[in-house]
């Protein structure tokens, strides 16, 4: 799951690639037409030219689930729905052999400029993305972590909302690397961040902390929320069968997690402090446990 995520940013970066030089070839014969008089692309002059440029069709057919209340995602489609609006009534305008305004022309520079910018706006974003996930579970990786926990503590903050945090940490993972062999182990990795997934929201974020150890940040939640959201967790990796062999034998695992609330009343180290404490008390107390403080 983690994997496809990786893949499928890849994919979006490479359809806005795309997107972003055929609009340059596209813009370069509109200003043919505009120009030099010749004979406009009969796609332009359609109420739905939005949908038929290469961009659009990918854009209202491929059903990307991972994008697609992507803010960014969303006012790109606006910006470029309103560009090739504008195109069309300049294309209309010579073809009909009237003088293109100038407020009108203006308008159009204005919208393709947005459209231009939406596309880096989103390119930049997901490039961004790609990079800091951990290549093996597909999780963030540290490095974008302190700035975006502060900007959630911030947030909690100004808006009175709780937000939580959780640390899981995989139980006895040395002795699956040691029993089954570290490729076993990675699996096991990629399995436990597939499980999260599947529970998270997607507005959640989700690190690989350290090794075996993973961080999560809950906007909006409560700490009773999250301590349900955890338990869920719990449960399902523990459930969880790994097929580790060509046979089909399976092995299990079980998870600590630590929960504690990203209070706005105490730094976001303190949070971070307090949520491994809770984990290590998961730990002492048994393991496959979660413990909240
Ligand atoms: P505990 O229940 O106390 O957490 O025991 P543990 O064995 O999970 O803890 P410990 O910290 O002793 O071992 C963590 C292990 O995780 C050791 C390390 O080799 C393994 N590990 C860390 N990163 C990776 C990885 O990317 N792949 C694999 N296969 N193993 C990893
Ligand atoms: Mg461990
Ligand atoms: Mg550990």
């Amino acid at each position: 799951m983690a994997a496809v995520i990786h893949q499928q940013l890849r994919f979006v970066i490479d359809e806005i690639d795309k997107a972003i030089e055929s609009h340059q070839k596209w813009y370069q014969d509109l200003l043919r037409v505009l120009v030099s008089r010749v004979p406009p692309d009969e796609k332009d002059l359609r109420n739905d030219a939005y949908k038929l440029c290469e961009f659009g069709e990918w854009f209202y057919t491929s059903h990307v689930e991972l994008i697609q209340d992507h803010p960014t995602f969303v006012s790109l489609g606006h910006a470029h729905e309103n560009m090739h609006k504008s195109a069309k009534q300049l294309i209309e305008l010579v073809v009909s052999e009237q003088a293109i305004p100038v407020t009108m022309f203006d308008e159009f520079n204005h919208d393709l400029e947005k459209m231009r910018t939406q596309f880096q706006a989103l390119r930049h974003e997901f490039a961004n993305l790609v990079q800091n996930l951990d290549p093996l579970t597909g999780a963030q990786t540290r490095a974008g972590m302190q700035a975006e926990l502060n900007k959630e503590h911030a947030m909690a903050k100004r808006s009175l909302q709780p937000s939580a945090l959780a640390m899981l940490d995989l139980d006895h993972f040395k002795q699956v690397n040691d029993n089954y062999g570290h490729s076993v182990g990675d699996d096991v990795l990629i399995k436990t961040v597939a499980c999260l997934q599947q529970v998270l929201r997607p507005y959640d974020q989700l690190y690989r902390y350290g090794g075996e150890e993973f961080l999560i940040c809950m906007p909006n939640t409560t700490l009773e929320q999250a301590e349900r959201v955890a338990e869920r967790i719990r449960s399902m990796i523990a459930q969880q069968q790994i097929i580790y062999d060509k046979e089909g034998n399976t092995l299990q695992v079980t998870a600590s997690i630590g929960v504690t609330s990203l209070d706005p009343a105490y730094s976001v180290d303190d949070a971070i402090n307090k949520v491994d404490e809770a984990m290590y008390q998961a730990k002492t107390a048994g393991r496959n446990l979660v413990k909240v403080r």
